[in-house]
């Protein structure tokens, strides 16, 4: 039986070990959690979301949606366990996270050829799959630098706070998804009074925040603090994450601003702030956060966190088939080589674990077409211009341009196409 060392058991990680299960590996998986967390994991648990309770939406003509269908037909156990733990949450894919990451937890524990080895990796291994996410540090981070010869690059972002949802004023709040009729899934906390939104506005960005050592710190234009984003002028936020555009309700005015909040898990207790990422003190968040309309008396069951985010300048270090120029038997995947967000973390795990096979068999070989949306992610982390590599989400300009209205059609064929090569590859 063939050996496969997996290091990091997040998202990356259980997909890469889950595919390789299913190929008949003996699957070693390195993990360093529950003994040594990092802050924004809370679990022991596999798979776990470190953040919001969303995998985006479910459209196939969005990048994520097209993503996330590529990666069913990949065999995904994310894709399995989000559709098994699925909350409404309007067209976009929610899921309950303490079912979600349990399940990816126990499927891969109770196979057999599953080994968890609990330990902190301090050095590069020489082979295998790593997956250690964008919180890699201390000893790992420092040998991963001195291996690619260059510093990790990095930027800052942050989780937001999930609040008790029966601390909710719903005489205040109400219930509708965006641009739907009738009751919805998500809450909205309507700034109704436009006083009222620049007050908090102004409270936002005078807040105390938490500086990092260094004092300045670059972000990732993909998530910013809201405290950031509303500092670049009072309206951005109406005309971003707070809009209230297909929010109305029936017979009354449009609110000026709409805060949403998302169920967070299956109970349906606990609801996580949308777009409400933060660097503010907890006190400050309790204080400023508590401006919202509906959210005066919020109970905060967690606060926003700001977490140091590392990636590799991966078109200098790893190869098309995603395995390190300098140690071609280990192969990268994950949040780490400069793909951003969960599902494309996730999906990234699936093509290292993929390509590993193909390499540790002997095939040539074989990749991924760079005209499915995986495919093309992949090629951009490997081949994107060094100088100013940042890390990528899935987008639709990184596939042939098409109209709009064309998206579907072209989403269908790619389907297609990616069924073919799973075929091949399962
Ligand atoms: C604070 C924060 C919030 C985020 N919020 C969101 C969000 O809301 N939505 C979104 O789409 N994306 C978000 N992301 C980005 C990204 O999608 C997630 O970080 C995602 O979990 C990345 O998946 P991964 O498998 O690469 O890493 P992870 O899921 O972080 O998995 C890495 C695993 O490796 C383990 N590990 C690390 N170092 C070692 C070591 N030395 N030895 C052994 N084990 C180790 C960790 O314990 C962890 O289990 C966020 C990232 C951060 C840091």
């Amino acid at each position: 039986m063939k050996t496969v060392h997996v290091y990091g058991g997040g998202l990356a990680g259980s997909e890469a070990a889950s595919f390789l299960l299913r190929k008949g590996y003996e699957v070693y998986l390195h993990e360093r959690r529950p003994r040594k967390s990092d802050g924004a994991h809370k679990t022991g648990l596999l798979g776990e979301l470190v953040c919001s309770n969303s995998l985006k939406s479910e459209r196939l003509d969005n990048a994520c949606g097209l993503l996330k269908a590529e990666m069913a037909l990949l065999g995904s156990i994310v894709m399995e366990s989000a559709e098994r733990f699925r909350l409404g949450a309007g067209s976009a894919l929610a899921v309950d996270r303490t079912g979600f990451a349990r399940y990816i937890d126990e499927k891969l524990s109770s196979d057999p050829n599953f080994h968890r080895i609990e330990e902190q990796i301090e050095a590069v291994p020489e082979e295998g799959i790593l997956c250690t996410g964008p919180l890699t540090d201390g000893k790992l981070l420092s040998s991963l630098e001195e291996l690619s010869g260059s510093g990790s690059c990095h930027f800052f972002d942050a989780t937001a706070p999930i609040v008790d949802a029966k601390s909710i004023d719903m005489s205040i709040a109400y219930r509708k998804n965006r641009f739907e009729d009738g009751d919805g899934d998500y809450i909205n906390c309507p700034f109704d009074l436009k006083e009222d939104y620049f007050a908090f506005v102004n409270e936002l960005i005078n807040a105390e925040k938490i500086m990092p050592h260094g004092g300045k710190k670059e972000y990732f234009e993909g998530c910013l603090p809201i405290e950031i984003i509303a500092s670049r002028g009072p309206n951005t936020l109406r005309f971003g994450p707070l809009t209230p555009m297909g929010l109305e309700q029936e017979g009354k005015r449009r609110p000026y601003a709409v805060v949403q909040l998302r169920k967070d898990n299956l109970l349906g207790d606990a609801y996580n702030m949308v777009g409400f990422q933060t660097n503010l003190t907890y006190p400050e968040q309790r204080r400023v956060f508590s401006l919202v309309p509906g959210l005066r008396n919020a109970k905060f069951i967690r606060y926003g966190l700001m977490h140091r985010n590392s990636y590799l300048s991966s078109p200098d270090v790893l190869s098309d088939n995603l395995s390190f120029k300098k140690r071609p038997s280990l192969f990268a995947a994950g949040q780490l080589i400069g793909v951003e967000g969960y599902v494309e973390s996730a999906a990234s795990g699936i093509m290292a674990a993929v390509y590993y096979d193909q390499q540790a068999s002997g095939k040539d070989f074989d990749p991924l077409p760079s005209d499915t949306m995986l495919g093309a992610l992949l090629h951009y982390v490997t081949h994107a211009e060094s100088k100013h590599f940042q890390p990528m989400a899935a987008v639709y300009s990184l596939l042939p341009y098409v109209k709009k209205e064309e998206r579907l059609a072209l989403a269908e064929d790619i389907l297609k196409r990616v069924g073919e090569y799973a075929k091949k590859v399962l």
